[in-house]
Protein backbone atom coordinates (compact mmCIF):
# COMPACT_ATOMS: atom_id res chain seq x y z
CA UNK A 1 0.00 0.00 0.00
CA UNK A 2 2.53 2.00 0.66
CA UNK A 3 4.84 1.11 -2.20
CA UNK A 4 7.78 0.81 -0.11
CA UNK A 5 9.11 -3.06 1.22
CA UNK A 6 8.47 -3.58 4.92
CA UNK A 7 12.12 -4.18 5.21
CA UNK A 8 13.56 -1.01 3.25
CA UNK A 9 14.09 1.69 6.48
CA UNK A 10 12.59 4.31 6.07
CA UNK A 11 14.99 7.46 5.92
CA UNK A 12 14.75 10.58 5.31
CA UNK A 13 16.62 10.25 1.85
CA UNK A 14 13.61 8.05 0.75
CA UNK A 15 10.70 10.56 1.80
CA UNK A 16 12.86 12.79 -0.27
CA UNK A 17 12.74 11.20 -3.43
CA UNK A 18 9.46 10.18 -2.92
CA UNK A 19 7.92 13.46 -2.43
CA UNK A 20 10.41 14.81 -5.74
CA UNK A 21 8.54 12.22 -7.35
CA UNK A 22 5.12 12.99 -6.66
CA UNK A 23 5.39 16.43 -7.17
CA UNK A 24 7.45 15.75 -10.89
CA UNK A 25 4.53 13.27 -11.91
CA UNK A 26 1.91 16.35 -11.43
CA UNK A 27 4.18 18.73 -12.65
CA UNK A 28 3.90 20.33 -9.23
CA UNK A 29 7.31 21.67 -9.37
CA UNK A 30 6.86 24.64 -10.58
CA UNK A 31 4.51 25.68 -7.30
CA UNK A 32 7.02 24.11 -4.80
CA UNK A 33 8.85 27.39 -4.16
CA UNK A 34 10.75 27.46 -0.84
CA UNK A 35 7.90 30.16 -0.03
CA UNK A 36 5.04 28.52 -0.91
CA UNK A 37 6.43 25.12 1.07
CA UNK A 38 6.78 27.12 3.95
CA UNK A 39 3.28 28.21 3.62
CA UNK A 40 2.00 24.66 3.64
CA UNK A 41 4.26 23.59 5.98
CA UNK A 42 2.92 25.86 8.50
CA UNK A 43 -1.04 25.24 7.36
CA UNK A 44 0.06 21.70 8.24
CA UNK A 45 1.50 22.53 11.43
CA UNK A 46 -2.12 24.51 12.35
CA UNK A 47 -3.35 21.21 11.23
CA UNK A 48 -1.53 19.22 13.67
CA UNK A 49 -2.43 21.89 16.33
CA UNK A 50 -6.37 21.21 15.84
CA UNK A 51 -6.12 17.65 17.31
CA UNK A 52 -4.46 18.88 20.61
CA UNK A 53 -6.60 21.97 20.36
CA UNK A 54 -8.87 22.01 23.65
CA UNK A 55 -7.46 18.79 25.08
CA UNK A 56 -5.57 20.19 27.63
CA UNK A 57 -2.66 18.24 28.51
CA UNK A 58 -2.59 14.46 27.39
CA UNK A 59 -0.49 11.48 28.60
CA UNK A 60 1.81 10.19 26.63
CA UNK A 61 1.16 7.23 24.81
CA UNK A 62 -1.99 9.06 24.34
CA UNK A 63 -3.86 6.08 26.07
CA UNK A 64 -7.67 7.56 25.73
CA UNK A 65 -7.59 8.36 22.33
CA UNK A 66 -9.60 6.67 19.55
CA UNK A 67 -7.87 4.41 16.59
CA UNK A 68 -9.04 7.02 14.27
CA UNK A 69 -7.62 9.82 16.08
CA UNK A 70 -3.88 8.45 16.27
CA UNK A 71 -4.40 7.67 12.67
CA UNK A 72 -5.32 11.15 11.96
CA UNK A 73 -2.62 12.28 13.85
CA UNK A 74 -0.36 9.93 12.32
CA UNK A 75 -1.84 11.60 9.00
CA UNK A 76 -0.49 15.32 9.80
CA UNK A 77 3.02 14.55 11.18
CA UNK A 78 3.09 12.62 8.10
CA UNK A 79 1.92 15.92 6.19
CA UNK A 80 4.08 17.91 8.59
CA UNK A 81 7.35 15.61 8.20
CA UNK A 82 6.96 15.58 4.18
CA UNK A 83 6.16 19.45 3.72
CA UNK A 84 9.86 19.82 5.83
CA UNK A 85 11.79 17.43 3.95
CA UNK A 86 10.17 18.83 0.88
CA UNK A 87 11.30 22.44 1.46
CA UNK A 88 14.86 21.52 2.64
CA UNK A 89 15.50 19.17 -0.75
CA UNK A 90 14.04 22.46 -2.27
CA UNK A 91 16.61 24.98 -0.25
CA UNK A 92 19.62 22.56 -1.01
CA UNK A 93 19.79 21.31 2.89
CA UNK A 94 20.92 18.06 3.77
CA UNK A 95 18.29 17.69 6.78
CA UNK A 96 19.48 15.01 8.00
CA UNK A 97 22.92 16.30 8.32
CA UNK A 98 21.85 19.48 9.44
CA UNK A 99 19.65 17.93 11.74
CA UNK A 100 22.65 16.35 13.47
CA UNK A 101 24.42 18.66 13.65
CA UNK A 102 21.96 21.07 15.78
CA UNK A 103 21.87 18.04 18.02
CA UNK A 104 25.96 18.38 18.62
CA UNK A 105 25.77 22.14 18.87
CA UNK A 106 22.69 21.78 21.38
CA UNK A 107 24.75 19.46 23.44
CA UNK A 108 27.64 21.95 23.34
CA UNK A 109 24.53 25.14 24.50
CA UNK A 110 23.40 22.93 27.07
CA UNK A 111 26.03 20.43 28.79
CA UNK A 112 24.58 17.88 30.89
CA UNK A 113 26.81 19.06 33.89
CA UNK A 114 24.50 22.16 33.51
CA UNK A 115 21.14 21.31 32.47
CA UNK A 116 20.37 17.67 33.38
CA UNK A 117 16.92 17.87 35.08
CA UNK A 118 16.33 21.20 34.64
CA UNK A 119 13.95 23.26 32.75
CA UNK A 120 15.07 26.91 33.12
CA UNK A 121 16.95 28.08 30.08
CA UNK A 122 17.90 30.84 31.45
CA UNK A 123 20.85 29.40 33.62
CA UNK A 124 22.20 27.90 30.31
CA UNK A 125 22.91 30.99 27.46
CA UNK A 126 26.10 30.78 26.31
CA UNK A 127 27.19 32.71 23.13
CA UNK A 128 26.28 30.03 20.08
CA UNK A 129 25.20 30.57 16.25
CA UNK A 130 22.28 29.39 16.60
CA UNK A 131 19.36 29.79 19.33
CA UNK A 132 17.55 27.32 21.35
CA UNK A 133 15.62 26.38 24.14
CA UNK A 134 16.41 23.32 26.47
CA UNK A 135 14.66 20.18 26.22
CA UNK A 136 15.40 19.74 22.58
CA UNK A 137 13.16 22.26 21.42
CA UNK A 138 13.78 24.40 19.09
CA UNK A 139 13.54 28.29 18.72
CA UNK A 140 15.76 28.80 16.24
MG1 LIG B 1 -2.91 17.81 6.71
Amino acid sequence: MTGVPEAEPVTLDLLKKKMAEFAKERDWDQFHSPRNLLLALVGEVGELSEIFQWKGEVPKGLPDWKDEEKVHLGEELSDVLLYLVRLSDICGIDLGKAALRKVELNAIKYPLTLCNGTANQQNHTTTSPTTTTNNGSESG
